[in-house]
């Protein structure tokens, strides 16, 4: 038990140290293509830059820089103009509004830049935004229209004098940084482009990492289940193991121990002068032989089917005949006393049987109903009869019946249901794996059916 748990513990830690680990190398290659995947943009776009303007002379916002030098000027004037502070900070209002308009509207760079990448084989569908970081009116002196908080104080020019962008737009590519003074106005903005299926573009490319270490984790798990599996059948393996051995002993002690005792008795010397009583305990002495010499005869046989294909010694038969053999000598041994109603016709249907086994399997499965019932009467009912090339024969009984869990372990070798060393009802966890092995050995198979409390049906089908 505690060797079984600390294998599960270890077993789900590792589990877990392999998924972690697992899940870090991932988060690690998805950081890295995503800044793979800005880069990539970065660079291509600052081609594209650099391209448009050496091919076309322009940075794509000629028509901007046009519009806005025509409306600064008056703009500056309406700015002096204003008669107070509130009129002051509407015309700001109204001037930052046009100049975000038109840098927005106006600007060819989008349909450039879109245009670079399709025709590289990029992705051309992004969406630009366009952040204003300032914007001054010059005239004699110089109005601050807007100023960003970024640019203002939080952000610190790098050495290229480029303020870094705000926190906002890191997840977006940055393309360029913008700043343009011209007659009557000074203006600084960032340009950036952002892709919506980027993550879709970067999982893409993840895929097989991703599927590799998924297919990892789970050949590791079903290694770790199939692993503890084994571990769980080879402990209940060795537990049947030590259980049959108890069981043994315990059922070729009691022979032994009568015969011991018989023999004493035959030293006295009361018992050696009355013939009829020597007579008695010889007979005790050479029943409880037989008795001993059958166990012993069963568990060879049993160790021999382990080796060694099982050899079957088949004659065509009268069904009915045989059942009628086999519960006739049944009843007349340790059968009495059970009622046993015959409720099967096997319309003299011939079959090939092993004779000796099969009355082997039928005598298991009535002394079973025999012995594991509390029941007075014991009541049997065998049903039988032919389908489709298939004989079945059903014994049913009245017993304490199996419950769940045993009926998928009965017919294993060894399993009790009554496990340990309950003697209530003696045996060696045998007689069902016998069943079991000569109706598959006939071709066929037997199945259980029980309730606890109710009693059982066993039904065993054989082809013919
Ligand atoms: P054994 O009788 O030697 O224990 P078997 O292989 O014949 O071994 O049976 C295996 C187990 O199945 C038994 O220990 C018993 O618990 C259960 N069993 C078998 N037949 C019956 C039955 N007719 N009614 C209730 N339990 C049964």
């Amino acid at each position: 038990m505690k060797k079984r748990n600390t294998v599960l513990i270890l077993g789900v830690m590792s589990i877990l140290i392999l998924i972690s680990v697992q899940a870090f190398i991932i988060i690690g290659i998805w950081q890295q293509k995503n800044e793979m995947f800005a880069l990539r943009y970065n660079i291509l776009s600052k081609d594209a830059l650099s391209f448009i303007s050496r091919r076309m002379a322009t940075d794509g916002f000629d028509t901007v820089r046009f519009l806005l030098r025509q409306y600064s000027e008056q703009a500056v004037k309406e700015l002096h103009e204003a008669k107070d502070e509130k009129e002051l900070a509407a015309k700001k209002k109204d001037i930052l509004d046009y100049v975000t308009t038109v840098v927005n509207k106006e600007q060819d760079l989008s349909e450039f830049l879109s245009d670079y990448f399709g025709r590289r084989g990029f992705e051309k569908n992004f969406n630009y935004s366009i952040v204003i970081n300032d914007l001054e009116m010059i005239s004699n002196d110089t109005i601050v229209v807007y100023r960003s908080q970024d640019f203002a104080n939080r952000r610190l020019p790098d050495r290229s004098g480029k303020p870094s962008p705000p926190e906002s737009y890191r997840s977006k590519i940055l393309v360029n940084w913008f700043p343009w003074e011209d007659n009557n106005y000074r203006l600084v903005f960032d340009y950036f482009i952002d892709f919506s299926d980027k993550q879709q573009l970067i999982l893409k490319e993840t895929s097989a990492s991703l599927g590799m270490s998924t297919l990892s984790i789970l050949l590791v798990g079903i290694m770790f289940m199939i692993t503890f599996r084994n571990l769980m059948e080879e402990k209940r393996l060795s537990n049947l193991k030590t259980d049959f051995i108890n069981n043994m002993t315990h059922e070729l002690k009691t022979p032994l121990s009568t015969i011991t005792v018989a023999g004493k008795t035959l030293e006295m010397p009361q018992i050696r002068s009355n013939d009829a009583k020597i007579l008695e305990t010889a007979k005790l002495i050479g029943k409880q032989s037989v008795h001993l010499n059958q166990l012993i005869n069963m568990i060879l046989e049993i160790s021999m089917w382990e080796r060694t294909q099982f050899q079957l010694d088949k004659r065509t038969v009268e069904i009915d005949e045989i059942m009628n053999d086999v519960i006739n000598s049944f009843k007349s041994g340790g059968g009495n006393g059970a009622s046993i109603n015959q409720k099967y016709n096997f319309s003299g249907a011939k079959v090939d049987l092993d004779i000796v086994y099969f009355t082997t399997m039928i005598n298991n499965l009535l002394s079973n109903a025999v012995k594991y019932s509390d029941q007075d009467p014991v009541v049997i009912d065998i049903e039988g009869f032919t389908a489709d090339n298939n004989l079945c024969i059903k014994v049913a009984d009245n017993g304490i019946g199996i419950n769940k869990t045993d009926q998928k372990h009965i017919f294993d070798k060894f399993y009790r249901a009554t496990t340990g060393n309950i003697h209530k009802f003696k045996g060696l966890g045998l007689g069902l794996y016998y069943v079991k092995k000569i109706a598959e050995a006939h071709g066929g198979d037997v199945t259980v059916s029980s309730k606890p409390g109710k009693g059982s049906i066993f039904t065993v089908i054989l082809p013919y």
